[in-house]
């Protein structure tokens, strides 16, 4: 695997302490991309964290890059796959019912879906498989009948119904009805790369583990059971507008042989630790 460090800075920070020929300027930034051990990282680190104590930042975008061989995927028990991009309007904007009654007042986690998925079908991205910003998830008919057809575990199939009130041939809401992986401690959450605490989104109740994912997945083994889809009992990320923090999505090995096998549209997947 190998792993790298896209940063995103103000170009007047950057010219602060970084050589002038590290990255590109793109107008008022520098775009760097770094491999995960160049010393560059703890001095931005150490810049932003300066920057941060007068009241202001440097880095206003950080993604990491994990780049694995086909062999280390196909050789993984367990795969963390993150859809993207999240689309709009979410289940909730479109009618959707949800019960807040047992969500939890600090961070929202908890809401109960009642009654089917009501999506604009239209603005579903061409893909397979599809998360609205909302959380809510959807597969396409093709995936639905390939996972039936091989007896996948783990999941059920809901309606999406459309802007008519009917429910989709060309759509199914994918339900998980257990929220059971533990993550492991080695699982790094914070609010950010940089400056990963104070965490806001972190719900002392253990609802949601934090902002974001920094670190690759980790999960306990004794959580694991035979499912084919898994998602983990604690969500990241922080409620706002329509955003809902959501638990990760990870797959077994078997689906993902399916899902590469039938060539399924634009899914992106991690390894996952099995602790
Ligand atoms: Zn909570």
């Amino acid at each position: 695997m190998r792993e790298t460090l896209e940063v995103r800075l103000f170009a007047d920070d950057a010219k602060q302490f970084l050589p002038p020929d590290v990255g590109q300027e793109i107008g008022m930034s520098r775009r760097v991309v770094l491999e995960m051990d160049d010393p560059l990282i703890e001095r931005i680190r150490q810049y932003e964290q300066e920057k941060r104590g007068q009241g202001s930042l440097a880095v206003t975008f950080w993604e990491i890059h994990r780049k694995y061989t086909p062999r280390e995927l196909n050789e993984a028990e367990l795969l963390w796959m993150k859809v993207r991009p999240l689309f709009e309007p979410t289940g909730e904007d479109c009618g959707t019912g949800y019960d807040e009654t047992r969500a939890c007042p600090r961070c929202g986690f908890g809401a109960r879906q009642v009654g089917p998925l009501h999506l604009d079908v239209k603005r579903i991205p061409k893909r397979d498989i599809a998360q609205t910003l909302g959380g809510e998830i959807v597969v396409s008919a093709r995936l639905a009948e390939a996972m039936q057809s091989i007896g996948l575990r783990g999941y059920e199939l809901g309606p999406v119904v459309d802007r008519n009130g009917k429910p989709s041939p060309a759509w199914n809401q994918l339900l998980l009805p257990e929220c059971r992986l533990e993550l492991a401690s080695q699982t790094r959450v914070g609010h950010g790369f940089f400056a990963p605490a104070p965490d806001d989104a972190h719900c002392p109740e253990g609802h949601v583990a934090g902002f974001d994912v920094l670190s690759e997945v980790h999960v306990q083994r004794a959580s694991v059971n035979a499912a084919d889809w898994h998602c983990t009992r604690q969500a990241v990320g922080q409620r706002m507008g329509p955003y809902r923090p959501r638990p990760l999505l990870l797959i077994s090995q078997r689906l993902h042989q399916l899902l590469l096998s039938h060539k399924m549209k634009r899914f992106d997947v991690e390894v996952a630790h099995v602790l």
